[in-house]
């Protein structure tokens, strides 16, 4: 089986590096499958799942938006933040995910709806992913 090598890096460092058969992330555009010697491309990403799969293994990564880059048999994806799905601290996602509902449901003006928005959709990415995928 070909395989291409995969890179997750974060500001804080390297969360995964490896070689897989398939990678696949949520772009901005739409949902992205990368099989080896794809055409090399940049593309934006939404908050959303990464999937690396191995035979039958896929590794489950939360990313919470970044940059999606392919080059010669090498996809690198510059994550503001990334967590595989073992390192998910569920009771820290439902925490954040509370605090952004109650924000959204507050009535005055100083809350900052977009912020808190993306706060909620980082929370239940965590969770989903922690779910095993949606
Ligand atoms: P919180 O309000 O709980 O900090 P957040 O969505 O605002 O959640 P981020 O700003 O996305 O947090 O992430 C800050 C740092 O904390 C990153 O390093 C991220 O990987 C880590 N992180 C956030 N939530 C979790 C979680 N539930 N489990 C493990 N790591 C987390």
């Amino acid at each position: 089986m070909k395989t291409v090598q995969v890179n997750v890096v974060t500001p804080d460092g390297p969360v995964f590096d490896a070689e897989v058969e398939m990678v696949s992330a949520k772009a901005e555009s739409g949902e992205l499958g990368i099989l080896p010697g794809h055409i090399p491309m940049v593309a934006p990403l939404a908050i959303g799942a990464v999937r690396l799969k191995n035979g039958k293994e896929t590794e489950l990564i939360a990313v919470s938006g970044g940059f999606l880059e392919v080059g010669a048999n090498m996809v690198t994806i510059l994550a503001q933040t990334a967590e595989k799905s073992d390192e998910i601290d569920v009771m820290r996602a439902k925490a954040a995910k509370e605090r952004a509902e109650r924000r959204l449901s507050q009535k005055e003006e100083d809350v900052d709806f977009r912020r808190a928005e993306l706060a909620l959709q980082r929370a239940i990415n965590r969770l989903n992913i922690k779910n095993n995928g949606f």
